[in-house]
């Protein structure tokens, strides 16, 4: 049995709704994608394919997914920073899968994800003028966070959580920490009834909770 077997159990606990959708997670060792050593994890649209050879070695691979890469020292963590760090990479996950053609066949991918999968990301991004930070702020937007709550809302019922665990709240990302009340304030009624929400297909943010990020 993988050492992430039951790591993906729980991700499943928390969002039954993935069921149908594999999910892999790999520490950084056991793939040979781009890794900085300050990153905790990290979930990228083509990590799946970036590392289908060892998940086919691994006896794992059962198509295309959502594919999480964490640091090596992954299973010294607590529990509640393995949950939440888990959790953060499975919202930007979701928001991939809420993309349209988000698994299609890579023969079908466009030439800039065909270059990134056969290139450095970063110095794809750099050529192309991105700045990474940038990046990464509007990668934690409005629907990243509300995933995040509602992920966080779902698991701190089966282990000790705090918002902060996922990270969602952050100075560099688009909502400030100061929000986080109007934010749950505005997303009130939805967390309320987020078990019985299919977060794949959530219907327009409360225009009060968009209003916190302008
Ligand atoms: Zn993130």
């Amino acid at each position: 049995m993988h050492w992430s077997t039951t790591h993906v159990a729980f991700i499943l606990q928390v969002v039954p709704e993935l069921a149908i959708t594999p999910i892999y997670i790999l520490k950084s060792d056991e793939t040979d994608t781009e890794w900085e050593p300050s990153w905790m994890a990290a979930f990228s649209p083509l990590a799946d394919l970036q590392s289908q050879g060892p998940l086919e070695s691994l006896g794992l691979w059962r198509g295309r997914g959502i594919c999480i890469i964490v640091r090596n020292d992954f299973e010294t963590w607590s529990p509640r920073t393995q949950a939440g760090t888990l959790l953060h990479e499975v919202a930007h996950g979701i928001e991939h899968l809420n993309q349209p053609d988000a698994l299609c066949p890579k023969v079908n991918l466009s030439p800039v994800a065909r270059e990134l999968l056969s290139g450095c990301e970063s110095e794809i991004l750099r050529d192309a003028g991105i700045d990474r930070n940038i990046l990464i702020r509007g990668q934690h937007g409005s629907e990243f966070v509300r995933l995040g709550f509602h992920l966080y809302w779902r698991a701190r019922k089966q282990v000790i959580l705090c918002p902060n665990d996922l990270q969602f709240l952050h100075s560099i990302y688009s909502l400030s920490p100061e929000r986080y009340e109007d934010a749950e304030a505005a997303l009130a009624y939805e967390l309320a009834r987020s078990v019985n929400l299919n977060l794949l297909r959530l219907r327009t943010p409360p225009a009060e909770f968009l209003r916190l990020f302008t």
